[in-house]
């Protein structure tokens, strides 16, 4: 019954000379509480063994106080690989930005700016007009307006305008975006009437025409970002609501999604409609994501008429959305990189990724192939494989980006469930953890996220994944 206190004491460890690499790297208070810990647990497997033999001494216990400052300490968000396919994945933070914005963050970070300031008066500034101007010449549109997400866009845009009146949506647009997003719950909360017309797969110009009242504040139109609807459907066109509403002097908003500035078919990617193309249709307001096919920071824009996006910029919901100095930083650079078109694809980050070739993933998968088969030994068949990846974020759902890729299975069909989840595991486990695809029975890790300058540090961990791998087998073969 006397074993537990054969456990040194909590002072005795914190004058152990292990312990004071841990008082300098994280000081006395987490130290003392890390040890006070170890001690305590080490106490309750005491007493739930009873088996002397097995006290840990002084030097176990400060490894494990170790161990929990490490793992405490360590930041919570970290950097992964996105072998999933998915490029534009929201779950693994959506857009990849390029240098410059990455640049401009980090001055912004350190150094004050004229973030509301106007240099050339010395008065306050307004924080669209850094990027206004760059976005009105991208798009077409006579004026912008930033906020934090799209999904803030559209609430802005929905309560400046209706204000207790009737917004009409066909219901074939009525969509919901990753749970927390749906078109009716923000229309609800921005203090909209929605008036659904049409039907699920059919809606015609004459379901807008009899929904129009008195009531009436706006017709929108909602990109269907995350599914598509084929067979026996009819759609309206932009151009057509927009005649629509504009014979009954109502705005025409378009809540884009994704909303690219370029044609991507310039690059023989699938079609996605442009923003200009949406103003050149007639739309009065146009919202879009930044962090999409745009390739930029976490941002909603709106753009369109001039005195409609002044009405917008009054709105006092306008102050609680806008967007802080980072997201301009980012913002201004990656809107610069699209003045020079004939770069874009190797400087703008995601349209470097979206365009990588068959050709250039086959090779890096042929290369990465043999070193990942020795990792895993004989337990997995590693093959190098063609596989589809997505754009992802909505945009685009039903078109795939012929892809190449990594192919993991169990050699053993028995058990093979268990070891590929094992497998999966493992690799989340890492300092840089891999996040892949599992598919079919099999792991797939798609290479097209899997930049040239990314892949030594892959390499480099390969020796850890068969640390935790051998870890595994030795727990389950005990
Ligand atoms: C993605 C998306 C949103 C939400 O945009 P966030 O920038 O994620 O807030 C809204 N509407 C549509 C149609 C979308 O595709």
């Amino acid at each position: 019954m006397n074993a537990p206190f054969h456990l040194p004491s909590v002072d005795k460890l914190l004058q152990h000379p292990h312990t004071a690499t841990l008082l300098s790297a994280y000081g006395k208070t987490q130290t003392t509480q890390a040890i006070r810990s170890a001690v305590a647990e080490a106490r309750i497997q005491w007493l739930g063994s009873k088996n002397a033999a097995a006290t840990p001494n002084a030097e176990t216990l400060i490894a494990a106080a170790c161990q929990a400052l490490a793992q405490r300490f360590a930041p919570r968000l970290k950097s992964v690989f996105n072998l999933t396919g998915t490029v534009l994945h929201t779950n693994l933070g959506r857009a990849l930005l390029p240098q410059e914005a990455i640049d401009a963050v980090a001055q912004a970070l350190a150094t004050p700016s004229n973030l509301e300031y106007d240099l050339a008066t010395g008065g306050r500034g307004d924080r669209d007009d850094l990027v206004e101007d760059l976005i009105c010449e991208l798009t077409g549109a006579e004026a912008a307006t930033i906020v934090n997400n799209n999904a803030a866009a559209v609430l802005l845009c929905l309560s400046t305008l209706t204000a207790g009146r009737e917004a009409i949506v066909s219901r074939g647009e009525l969509v919901e975006i990753g749970g927390a997003f749906r078109i009716p719950d923000i229309m609800q909360r921005a203090g909209a009437t929605l008036v659904e017309v049409g039907t699920t797969n059919r809606t015609h110009a004459r379901d807008y025409e009899n929904a129009i009242s008195d009531a009436t504040a706006l017709l929108m139109k909602v990109h269907c970002s995350n599914y598509a609807i084929s067979g026996f459907t009819k759609s309206v066109s932009d151009a057509e609501v927009t005649q629509i509403a504009h014979a009954h002097q109502l705005p025409m908003m378009v809540d884009l999604g994704s909303g690219t500035l370029v044609d991507l078919r310039q690059w023989d990617l699938p079609h996605e409609v442009t923003v200009r193309e949406t103003i050149e249709a007639g739309a009065d307001l146009v919202t879009f994501s930044g962090d999409k096919l745009l390739g930029g920071p976490q941002a909603g824009i709106i753009v369109g008429r001039k005195a409609l996006i002044a009405q917008i910029k009054k709105n006092p919901l306008k102050r609680a959305l806008r967007v802080g100095k980072l997201t301009l930083a980012a913002l201004e650079p990656t809107l610069r990189l699209y003045l020079h078109p004939e770069q874009l694809a190797t400087r703008l980050t995601t349209l470097r990724l979206f365009t990588r070739t068959e050709q250039e993933m086959q090779a890096q998968a042929d290369q990465l192939q043999p070193a990942l088969q020795t990792t895993l030994g004989s337990a997995y068949q590693v093959s190098t494989a063609a596989m589809s990846s997505q754009i992802g974020s909505g945009a685009l759902p039903v078109e795939s980006l012929p892809s190449y890729g990594l192919m993991i299975r169990p050699t053993e069909r028995k058990h093979s469930g268990r070891q590929l989840q094992q497998l999966e595991t493992a690799m989340r486990s890492l300092a840089r953890p891999i996040i892949g695809r599992l598919q079919d029975d099999a792991l797939w890790l798609d290479l097209r996220c899997l930049e040239h300058t990314d892949q030594a540090t892959f390499i480099a961990q390969l020796s850890a994944l068969t640390t935790i791998l051998s870890h595994h087998h030795e727990r389950h073969s005990a």
